[in-house]
């Protein structure tokens, strides 16, 4: 007899919305995370001790722990090797898990309770329709209540605007866009960022309240940095940012039947052969990352929620059938980044003050839709990390072709010494715009196993992505229209990043619908496998932020999952 009804394979984006969807059905859902828990007692010291084994109550969640750990300071949260945000083991001094590309990359994934959500910037647009319907298995209307649920529960606003959402707004109205005030997108035009967090605090210009204060109150308070994780709230399910463990996580626990485990690696699917029928789901071998131990456990119904990595490396690893799609058609949103520097002056005539201060606010408050070519979004990271940014090119070294001529931006590459200090003295009058392009599928881009190395979880995975000719024009042409938003907000200059293709933020559609799981996102192959995470997407939907749609679909596949086998 199983364990328990189903097994979730990861409490990311995708697979804290199943759990909880599952748990609220009567289901027991067991939920197995490979890396730590911040904010839960059971976990006083994640980073320290093992811990407990599981957690399933909501009292066992402790916004002081989950204040003390998150701090906000860049390094200390998001150093990709050791940040308490990065794909790695609870225990920090271990090195992150390893992955390989043949290429310049960078693979931003988080592992915790929460997953890639507790560094993600929760801008949660919808996929353009365009991008769905008659391309899909299903069509863009079908996911529309979904959507609507998933926006009421986090839930999803419009972000308020600061100063660098004005200075967006007046350059792209200047360049002859249009607000577009939708949530589904048929035309070109900018607006507001639909973004999972709490409307700002309603004490944020009361100056009776002490900063400190304001923090522990419910609301956003602008202070910005969301990308370093938030901590603002007054208690962990009323958190401003809300990553999966604030919002999803803390319902699960409250459905009293969802357990989950943390520093648990699922390292293989067990299927069962019958006979005359295809092959089936019946449960998981689970290593502790902490002892080593393995430990099979049965269940009814897998989900895979694992990533669009780790979820194609886990049926390789697992041995389930051969496809040729097992893995294919990473898509990345094929980024790159713009940024203007502006003069006081005309900061001061068109904003009323002499600074942009990009930090203040959701880290990405505006964007400007194109269906058909993908979305630009004003992005204030904290100084460190925009350091960094300027620091990826493909270009090679900016001052080797400081000025292109012909050129939309006024000079392309990677900035170091003393043109970067410059640059960061002037990080307050700056403005940066990040490209979100909509990147075609190609077969040859996706994740494949390495036949030689291992690591203790198994064949590493090899990541590939080189965009199509297609995504090469379209990428061009989003870099234009925001080097000419920023022109026409009054940037003196403009410097492209020319980002290395494999920068991988969005990772989506290795494991595609239609090809690998059918449209209720059960797997062709082995029955009672699902999967729910950004994996399943047909294609880069549009080049809209991917986690929206995976919350819906993963609703979506709660229901399907459970009246297929537990309706009766
Ligand atoms: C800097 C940054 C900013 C972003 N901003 C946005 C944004 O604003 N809007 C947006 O839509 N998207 C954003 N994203 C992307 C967003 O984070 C992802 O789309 C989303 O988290 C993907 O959900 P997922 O379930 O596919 O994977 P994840 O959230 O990565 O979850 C997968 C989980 O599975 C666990 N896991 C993996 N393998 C195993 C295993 N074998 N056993 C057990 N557990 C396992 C992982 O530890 C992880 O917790 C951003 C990403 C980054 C890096
Ligand atoms: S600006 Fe970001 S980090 Fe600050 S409270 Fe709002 S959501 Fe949290």
């Amino acid at each position: 007899m199983a364990d328990q009804d189903v097994i979730v394979i990861g409490a990311g984006g995708g697979g804290a919305v199943i759990a909880k969807e599952l748990g609220e059905m009567g289901l027991n859902v067991l939920v197995l995370e490979a890396g730590p828990w911040y904010g839960n007692k059971k976990w006083p010291h994640p980073n320290q001790q093992p811990g407990a084994k599981f957690s399933s109550h909501y009292n066992d969640l402790d916004i002081s722990l989950y204040r003390q750990l998150f701090n906000k300071y860049e390094a200390n949260m998001n150093d990709l090797v050791f940040g308490r945000l990065r794909w790695g083991p609870a225990n920090r001094s271990l090195p992150q898990w390893f992955r390989k590309t043949n290429q310049k990359a960078l693979i931003w994934q988080n592992s915790g309770i929460g997953g890639t959500t507790q560094t993600y910037t929760a801008n949660s647009p919808r996929a353009f329709p365009e991008a769905v319907d008659h391309v899909w298995p299903l069509s863009y209307q079908e996911l529309v209540p979904y959507y609507e649920k998933v926006e009421a529960i986090l839930p999803v606003n419009f972000a308020p605007t600061t100063a660098k959402e004005d200075l967006f707004y007046f350059g792209a109205k200047q360049a002859g866009w249009e607000l577009i005030p939708t949530l589904n997108v048929t035309t070109p035009g900018f607006r507001p960022q639909p973004n999972a967090i709490l409307p700002p605090n309603k004490n944020l210009t009361n100056p009776t309240i002490p900063l400190e204060q304001l923090s522990l109150l419910e609301g956003c308070t602008l202070a910005g940095h969301c990308i370093n994780g938030c901590p603002h709230g007054p208690s962990m399910d009323k958190i401003a940012k809300r990553s999966t463990n604030v919002s999803y996580i803390p319902l699960a626990l409250r459905t009293g039947n969802v357990k989950i485990r943390p520093n648990a690696f699922t390292i293989k699917i067990i299927t069962e052969n019958k006979a005359s029928s295809d092959s089936s789901a019946i449960g998981v071998i689970v290593r502790d990352v902490w002892t080593g131990e393995q430990e099979e456990l049965l269940a009814d119904a897998v989900v895979m929620a694992a990533g669009s990595i780790e979820s194609p490396r886990l049926w390789l690893n697992s041995g389930l059938p051969k496809n040729p799609w097992v893995g294919k058609g990473l898509v990345n949103h094929y980024m790159d980044w713009l940024t203007g520097i502006f003069d006081e002056k005309d900061l001061n005539l068109i904003l009323g003050c002499e600074t942009i201060d990009p930090f203040v606010g959701h880290t990405c408050g505006a964007r400007l839709d194109y269906p058909g070519l993908g979305s630009l979004q004003t992005v204030g990271m904290s100084p460190g990390l925009t350091a960094s940014f300027y620091g990826m090119s493909e270009s090679g070294y900016n001052i080797l072709h400081p000025t292109i001529p012909n050129r939309h931006e006024d000079s392309q590459g990677r900035i170091i010494g003393y043109e970067l200090k410059e640059l960061m003295t002037n990080y307050r009058k700056t403005l940066s715009i990040v490209l979100c392009t909509d990147d075609e599928v190609d077969q040859r881009n996706g994740v494949t196993v390495d036949p030689f190395i291992s690591d203790e979880h198994g064949p590493i995975p090899i990541v590939q992505y080189k965009p199509t000719k297609r995504s090469i024009k379209r990428q061009s042409e989003l870099a234009k229209m925001a080097a000419n938003i920023l022109r026409k907000a009054g940037a003196k200059k403009i410097i492209r990043s020319n980002w290395p293709s494999g920068v991988m933020i969005h990772l989506e559609s290795t494991m595609r619908m239609g090809f690998v799981v059918d449209q209720n996102c059960e797997s062709y192959q082995v029955k009672r496998l699902y999967i729910a995470d950004n994996s399943v997407h047909f294609n880069s939907i549009g080049g809209a932020n991917p986690t929206l749609t995976t919350q819906a679909l993963a609703t979506r596949t709660a229901e399907k999952l459970f009246e297929k086998y537990f309706s009766k």
